[in-house]
């Protein structure tokens, strides 16, 4: 529904040099599907961006994990939005959970870093999805709108945005969401968009589904009509990305 079909590998904190080339090598490789239907993007630790920036076939790219909220300066440690795009490297990932969790980036913090991230020109796989906890609760709709919604707020611009679905529940679990749990999810937030942003930004943004995505499940969960890719962890190092990112359609 929302344009190409999109495919993300978040490499999360994983690899070496000698891995890291492996992977890529892997994917030099693979067979993908003709006709420009599938945009793929793979995101290794930022000490790796460079190298597999400069081995991976051109009709891929890369991202990201992370970027600071703000232009360069004192802040030890960070990698700001303004280096990122010295480098040209086109993505970031922001939002992850593992990063709300275990960082406690909030809400208005993530939105801030989106908005940061646009307005330098990088595009940005923003990531919203509720706690186990927050699902059994039922209140699965009004987390990934409130995740949205402090993006919303401080952006103008979508074009440059990807949401990523991902259930807290489902990510490094083995414990998929199931295509109409994915779907569900997927259309509440496409009509939250057309309610609260636009109807030409619902129809147009792309929301990808991450969560034990594997090369068996991700045919029949790209076969969802708001479903617009994934993005991958745990399988991604693995040859089978190649497998999902042919479940494109
Ligand atoms: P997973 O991770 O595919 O290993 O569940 C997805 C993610 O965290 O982006």
């Amino acid at each position: 529904m929302g344009g190409k079909f999109f495919v993300g590998g978040n490499w999360k904190c994983n690899g070496t040099t000698e891995e890291v080339k492996k992977i890529v090598a892997t994917l030099n490789d693979g067979k993908v599907p003709s006709g420009d239907v599938v945009e793929v993007v793979v995101s290794p630790p930022f000490v790796f961006l460079s190298l597999v920036q400069s081995l991976l076939r051109n009709d891929f790219q890369v991202a990201a994990q992370n970027c600071w909220v703000k232009k360069s300066g004192a802040f030890t440690g960070e990698v700001s939005a303004e280096m990122l795009v010295n480098l040209g490297i086109p993505w970031v990932i922001i939002g992850h959970s593992e990063r709300r969790s275990l960082l406690g980036e909030s809400n208005e913090f993530v939105g801030d870093k989106v908005a940061y991230a646009v307005s330098q020109g990088l595009k940005v796989i923003a990531c919203v999805g509720e706690t186990l906890e927050q699902r059994e609760a039922g209140s699965t709709v009004d987390v990934v709108a409130a995740q949205t919604k402090a993006i919303a707020d401080r952006i103008s611009d979508w074009k440059n945005v990807v949401i990523a679905y991902e259930p807290v529940w489902a990510i490094g679990t083995g414990k998929v969401a199931t295509p109409a749990q994915a779907q569900e999810v997927h259309s509440e937030l496409r009509k939250w968009l057309n309610a609260n942003v636009s109807a030409e930004v619902a129809e147009s943004t792309r929301i990808i589904y991450g969560g034990s995505v594997n090369g068996a499940n991700s045919k029949e969960l790209a076969g969802q009509p708001d479903v617009d890719g994934f993005l991958v962890g745990g399988a991604s190092l693995k040859p089978e990305f190649l497998d999902i990112i042919n479940s494109a359609t």
